[in-house]
């Protein structure tokens, strides 16, 4: 049976991106009696965290799609975690080391470093340049001996042209010369994510490669990895990334990319995946709105367009709106209503903050109301008014703090005062009651409001993110 997967690194916040590929695969399943799984690719044991594993779980949870196999429902292709699957690459490794297909690498960080920097004064690609390759069996054991530890690169064809038929791009020509001797292993054992997607593709039966256009480039190494195993190569289909109006890609630096952004504002997960559903089906107006049974019959894998899947957030935001009032019961909207409100604890917990603030019970709507809006509705000159602090004052804090908050591995009130406490006092040589209040502006609307830490968690990473870069654009 076909067989198709969505592979996401929890190195961040859940991405819409991965949301709309995870569609994409589902549909595809639906549509070919086929089966959807989902693996975790956590190789890069720098950026992936279980917190991050979670919410990427949860957030495709939240969207209503559902996976036959997975780290959280098990399957018969386990363990669907990469992390647990070291020992599979080390042996297919070594199978392309035996072959000839792959050799150790010895070069050093600086020598890396300077071809790079040669290459990019010569504006060629950059590209390792063989140095290692003519290595004889001899010197490999002599340096290993002396303890260098290498990596290992896969081998490319000197000539030639790869081809592959893509489903949305049709035939794909990219030249040898312009391909990478990929790292296929790390000095440490582990290996990157081309082999490792490869080898799981491979050993868990997926038919039909659908992922992000991005990946298109790095088709050639994996198509080779595939001829030097002996293996069967899959269906390829790049989708278009999804773009802004004027053409840009949507990006987590430009962009809300997170799932939990869209439902901390109280998005409907129906009408998200109806959303991003209509960038894979052609439909007459009028036809628009469809829950997921709606969506699997309209959809066609054969009129995919390459062009056009725009984010456009104001259709977004009308379906969202169609949903809520022509679609929900009034049971079923108290329901989503309540359980939004209650996401988190927020609203409760918000309102407890709020206990050392009030005069009457009638004070808190004002003061929790920027826990559930959309945005903190800030201006130039919200800032005024700080006790020593200027509008320029506020700004540098906000840019200082803003990628530092980003970097936070763990989300937490207590995370995110000790974070608070480290910038201000060895970054930015302030007291921490200078840095504060800017924060309180950019996150609330205004610099009398709730504690900040906490009102930090509650509001999430993805909307507290979004709140500090619209104050700073
Ligand atoms: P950056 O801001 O660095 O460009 P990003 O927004 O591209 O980041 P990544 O962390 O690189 O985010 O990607 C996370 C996942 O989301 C990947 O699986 C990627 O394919 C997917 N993705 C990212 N951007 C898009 C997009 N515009 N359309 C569809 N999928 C996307
Ligand atoms: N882990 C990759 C990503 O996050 C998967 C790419 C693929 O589907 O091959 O995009």
């Amino acid at each position: 049976t076909p067989r198709m997967r969505i592979a996401p690194s929890p190195t961040g916040e859940p991405h819409v991106g991965t949301a709309y590929t995870a569609l994409f695969n589902w549909l595809l399943a639906r549509h070919l009696g086929g089966t959807f799984i989902l693996r975790i690719e956590d190789t890069d044991a720098t950026r992936s965290t279980r917190e991050y594993e979670g919410n990427v779980l949860d957030a495709l949870k939240w969207t209503g799609l559902t996976w036959a196999e997975g780290p959280d429902v098990g399957g018969d292709y386990g363990p669907y975690r990469q992390s647990e699957r070291k020992h599979l690459y080390g042996e297919h490794v070594e199978a392309l080391l035996d072959k000839g297909h792959a050799f150790k690498c010895f070069c050093s960080a600086e020598r890396l470093e300077k071809m790079r920097a040669d290459q990019r004064a010569k504006n060629e690609p950059p590209r390792y340049d063989g140095h290692c390759l003519g290595l004889s069996a001899e010197e490999v054991s002599a340096k290993e001996a002396a303890g260098e530890t290498p990596v290992v690169r896969m081998k490319v064809p000197a000539e030639g042209t790869c081809r592959f038929t893509d489903w949305v791009y049709g035939e794909v020509e990219i030249p040898w010369t312009s391909v990478d001797m990929q790292v296929v292993m790390k000095a440490d054992g582990m290996p990157t994510y081309h082999v490792a997607n490869v080898v799981d593709d491979h050993l868990m039966k997926i038919t039909h490669v659908a992922r992000g256009e991005e990946w298109v480039s790095s088709t050639p190494k994996h198509i080779l990895l595939y001829e030097y195993l002996g293996w069967d190569v899959p269906e390829f289909i790049h989708l278009p990334l999804m773009r802004n109006a004027d053409k840009s890609k949507l990006s987590k630096r430009k962009n809300p990319t997170s799932i939990s952004y869209y439902s901390a504002l109280g998005f409907l997960p129906e009408a998200l995946m109806n959303f991003l559903g209509l960038l894979f089906i052609q439909i007459d107006e009028g036809e628009e709105l469809l829950d997921m049974d709606g969506l699997a019959e309209a959809f066609d894998p054969h009129t995919l367009s390459k062009s056009g899947a725009v984010f456009d957030l104001q259709k977004l935001e009308w379906l969202n709106g169609r949903w809520l009032r022509e679609k929900l019961s009034e049971e079923e909207y108290l329901h989503r209503v309540l359980a939004w409100a209650g996401e988190r604890d927020r609203l409760k917990q918000g309102l407890a903050l709020a206990q050392s603030r009030i005069g009457k019970l009638s004070d808190l709507p004002d003061l929790v109301s920027f826990l559930l809006k959309s945005e903190a509705g800030v201006t130039p000159e919200s800032f005024d008014g700080m006790k020593k602090i200027t509008r320029a004052n506020a700004l540098d804090v906000l840019k200082a703090v803003q990628p530092a908050l980003d970097a936070l591995p763990d989300w937490t009130t207590e995370a995110i005062e000790a974070e608070l406490r480290r910038l201000s006092e060895e970054d930015m040589g302030k007291k921490l009651r200078l840095v504060v209040p800017p924060l309180f502006v950019a996150v609330s609307g205004s610099a009398r409001s709730l504690p900040l830490f906490d009102s930090m968690a509650l509001l999430g990473r993805a909307v507290t993110r979004q709140r500090l870069k619209a104050a700073i654009a």
